[in-house]
């Protein structure tokens, strides 16, 4: 998506070899029109998979997924990351470890928002080493509902994520693909 590449040359701060900064747009301050514009691009890629559902993990991925919901008139469901103590047996969960954050948190999606019947397209705002759609692809199974994509903003390519869960059989999609941030700068794949 060209518009995404050329925000995130402009707007995008490369944070070390592995981490790009995109707040202003993604992250804290949203672009409510280019989000708009990517949960049509993701629409309109996977606009025959027949998902009933759309599922991502709190907090970056909301704003996707219900830009995505929007488009295919489906509930958006997110993952939670805080555990409440009151409804932990109603809950499916998986265990993830964040790359950003360097620590490891239980994902829990409560039983009622999967059913059997379920087909659920994942979506991410980033895809690096795969821990957070592996831990929603584990969930969805949980439940006996089909994972059936995976739509991401930003895929990390150099990191190896995206073959993990491509290997798992799942589809991923990805918006923009970057193959490596060299001398502080973005090359795209
Ligand atoms: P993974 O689970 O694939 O290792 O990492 C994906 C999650 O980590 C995303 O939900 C995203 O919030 C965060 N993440 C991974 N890499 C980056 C990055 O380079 N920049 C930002 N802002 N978040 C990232």
């Amino acid at each position: 998506m060209d518009e995404l590449k050329k925000r995130i040359l402009t707007d995008g701060r490369v944070l070390n070899s592995h981490v790009l900064k995109v707040d202003s747009f993604l992250n804290h301050q949203i672009d409510m029109g280019l989000m708009d514009r990517m949960g049509r691009a993701f629409f309109d890629h996977f606009k025959e998979c027949g998902a009933t559902k759309v599922l991502t993990v709190e907090t970056s991925g909301i704003a996707v997924v219900c830009s995505l919901a929007r488009y295919f008139h489906v509930p958006a469901v997110f993952a939670r990351k805080t555990p409440s103590l009151t409804t932990v047996d109603d809950q499916y969960a998986a265990e993830i470890f964040s790359f950003t954050k360097q620590r490891a948190f239980t994902i829990m999606v409560n039983r009622r928002f999967l059913t059997p019947d379920d087909r659920v397209l994942l979506v991410d705002d980033f895809l690096a080493k795969g821990q957070a759609l592996l831990g929603l692809i584990n969930i969805v199974h949980q439940s006996g509902a089909d994972p059936v994509g995976a739509g991401i903003v930003i895929e990390k390519a150099f990191q190896d994520g995206g073959s993990l869960v491509r290997d798992a059989g799942i589809e991923v999609y990805s918006l923009a693909r970057i193959a490596s941030f060299e001398n502080g700068k973005v090359l795209f794949s």
